[in-house]
């Protein structure tokens, strides 16, 4: 909908993800009159479409289920849709391979490399977290004080002990399942009495095994522990929302919402009554008056993913929020430059919009296990190991978390259907097949069923998400090519640094330890060299290359800081060039930490509505 021409509002949010709607829905409640611009389309009525679309898409990717599609149309011939062609589209892993990834018609953004950025968002009311995994861990203490700990990287401009509060209001909202005994580690504390919203979902049978072989043993002069992972989702009835049914299908979407995402806070904030949104409503400027201030958002609007701009407008208010990602963000900055009068865009007085770029980079692994342990079963994660988030070596290389995967080889080689394949036509995609002496090259009857009983039931993985360390190289500026509303698409610049890359290395080993340990047989394979997500190493005197994937934790661009020469934002994540601009998201993270940011994201949003609603800015 579009509000009465004129309307003046007391605070204009860009972005309806979780970081915009955890605003709104404060400041509706507060009675705050609040407009929320959002690029993408709106709540839909149900998750059916979005159902029916994954159901149908040819490649099941953590974008499939949702708008604009991905995929070409028939009459286009190409795979892949042509961000040109589309109004606010979105990157895809799918087009990270080594022909498409620089290609401009298979790639919103724009990669300069020397190496891809591996991670995608979405530009949909509710945000990238649609198709989130439901990850919500705290941060380590030592991950807001790095530089001060371990001379490496930058500190944050705030500690736990600040952030903490919030945690507890953003564990709430998400309602997040976890017991305060088991996440208490690396110096993690809580209130006393302070219980999470829900019991923790149960370990799986995989957690069970790992657990039971790995518990106890040391690496790297760490003793590794296996760890249950808070979860925003529902272990029993919480926000009217059903209980986790276990069928493993997080990523891309929860087909009965009992994993949280922001609709719900969205849903909410609408509910007060003071919450406008405008949906497929894309905003290209924001205008800063002569005192410095914000005083207007300019945006475009459009009716179909394809089709013409339907209308152009203004908002005005009190307070403006940018809450479009970690990428759209700086983008949106940059492209304000108010007839000259903000040569490098907005809030860039100290030129680090869209520097910093960070992700955890995943390096990913798979293995058998001597006896079955029943993957396929319950959420795609349930614990971890979380025992290298922090210590003395962080002085030397990059931290990691170990996700430990219930999904058997779905992620690394779209399990069962892979295997099942080989097995059927005698063909060895999964390295479960290979043809030996006296060995069937096709099965079928009670040998294919026994075969698949056998390798399916005792898969799993790993997943290592490494901290990367923030590089004013690697960044978001503005590209020449532009979207099918004329705006300019976002060119990524991106590398690892050899402190990021010797975590990699140490997590490339981390992993070869607990297989061993755990007698599972490896079969992780080995990237192509052309792969743009690879690089070379020595390991062991052995070269090797090893593959990163992108975990969707985009990160740093627009950072907090103790001063307007060495950040974007301060502390309250408040523009230091204009006092009515508030930046919010993972954007504002100095560092990426160890843990999966959204926990953190949401805390930091919630504090940010705190401060708006309690300075009475708006
Ligand atoms: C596969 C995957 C799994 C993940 N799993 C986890 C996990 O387990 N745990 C975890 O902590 N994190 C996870 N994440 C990360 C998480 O999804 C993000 O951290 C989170 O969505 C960021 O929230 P946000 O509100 O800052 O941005 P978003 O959710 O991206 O919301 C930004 C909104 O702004 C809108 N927008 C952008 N530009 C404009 C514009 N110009 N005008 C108007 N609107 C605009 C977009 O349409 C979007 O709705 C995962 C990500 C991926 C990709
Ligand atoms: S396991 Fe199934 S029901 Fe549970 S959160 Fe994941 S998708 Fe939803």
């Amino acid at each position: 909908m579009s509000p009465a021409p004129g309307t003046s509002w007391d605070i204009v949010i860009v972005g309806a993800g979780v970081a915009g709607a955890m605003i709104a829905k404060r400041a509706g409640l507060a009675g705050k009159k609040v407009l929320i611009l959002e690029s993408g389309a709106g709540l839909p009525t149900n998750n059916n479409d979005f159902m029916s679309r994954y159901y149908t898409a040819p490649a099941k990717v953590p974008e499939s289920p949702y708008t604009p599609d991905i995929f070409g149309s028939p009459a286009s011939g190409k795979f892949l849709a042509d961000p040109t062609l589309l109004n606010a589209p979105r990157p895809t892993v799918l087009s990270l391979g080594a022909q498409n990834w620089q290609d401009p018609t298979q790639s919103y953004l724009i990669q300069r490399g020397p190496l891809a950025f591996a991670s995608s968002y979405e530009r949909i009311a509710g945000g990238t977290m649609r198709h989130w995994l439901g990850t919500s861990l705290r941060f380590v203490p030592n991950d807001f004080r790095v530089q001060s700990v371990y001379k490496q990287l930058v500190d944050w401009p705030v500690g736990y002990s600040d952030v903490e509060p919030w945690y507890q209001q953003a564990e709430a909202e998400i309602g997040v399942s976890a017991a305060v005994a088991d996440q208490g580690y690396l110096g993690i504390t809580f209130p006393t009495g302070y219980n999470y919203p829900m019991n923790p979902i149960p370990p799986s049978l995989v957690d069970a095994a790992i657990s039971q072989g790995v518990d106890g043993m040391s690496f790297d002069g760490t003793t590794l522990a296996v760890t249950s992972t808070p979860a925003g989702r529902n272990s029993q009835p919480y926000q009217n929302r059903r209980v986790c049914a276990g069928n493993t299908n997080c990523i891309p979407i929860c087909p009965i919402q009992a994993k949280y995402d922001p609709s719900v806070t969205l849903a909410a904030a609408l509910d007060t009554g003071n919450v406008t949104i405008m949906t497929q409503t894309v905003a290209s400027d924001i205008i800063v008056d002569s005192n410095g201030l914000i005083s207007q958002i300019n945006y475009i609007q459009y009716a179909q993913p394809g089709g013409p701009p339907t209308g152009t407008g203004s908002v005005t208010g009190k307070v403006f929020v940018v809450a479009a990602h970690a990428i759209e963000t700086p983008k949106l900055l940059l492209m304000s430059k108010n007839q000259g009068r903000t040569p490098s865009g907005v809030a860039n007085s100290s030129l680090l919009v869209g520097k910093n770029l960070m992700d955890h980079p995943l390096y990913l692994s798979w293995a058998l296990m001597p006896k079955p342990v029943f993957g396929f079963r319950g959420p795609l994660s349930t614990s971890g190991i979380e025992s290298l988030r922090d210590g003395a070596f962080r002085s030397q290389r990059a931290a990691f978390r170990i996700e430990i995967g219930n999904e058997g080889w779905n992620f690394p080689i779209n399990d069962p259907y892979t295997t099942t394949v080989d097995f059927i036509n005698g063909i060895n995609q999964s390295g479960l097949n290979p043809n030996g002496p006296g060995r069937p090259q096709a099965l079928f009857g009670p040998a294919l069923v026994a075969a698949l009983n056998s390798s399916l039931t005792r898969q799993f993985r790993l997943g290592c998400l490494v901290e990367q360390s923030p590089d004013t190289t690697n960044s978001v500026t503005l590209a020449a090519e532009t979207d099918h509303l004329g705006l300019p698409r976002p060119q990524i610049t991106y590398n690892l640094s050899d402190y990021t890359k010797a975590g990699m290395i140490a997590a490339v080993q981390a992993s070869d330890a607990i297989y061993a340990q755990l007698n599972a047989q490896q079969f992780t394979t080995q990237p192509d060299s052309g792969d743009p997500c690879t690089f070379e190493v020595t390991i062991n005197g052995k070269q090797r290359l090893i593959k990163y994937f992108g975990s969707g934790h985009v990160v740093g661009t627009y950072c907090m800081g103790t001063s307007g020469g060495n950040s974007v934002v301060n502390s309250e994540q408040r523009s230091w060039d204009h006092s009515n601009l508030f930046l919010v998201g993972s954007g504002v993270f100095p560092t990426v930490a160890t843990g999966n940011p959204t926990l953190t994201i949401a805390a930091l949003a919630l504090w940010a509505a705190n401060t708006i609603l309690t300075k009475d800015l708006a």
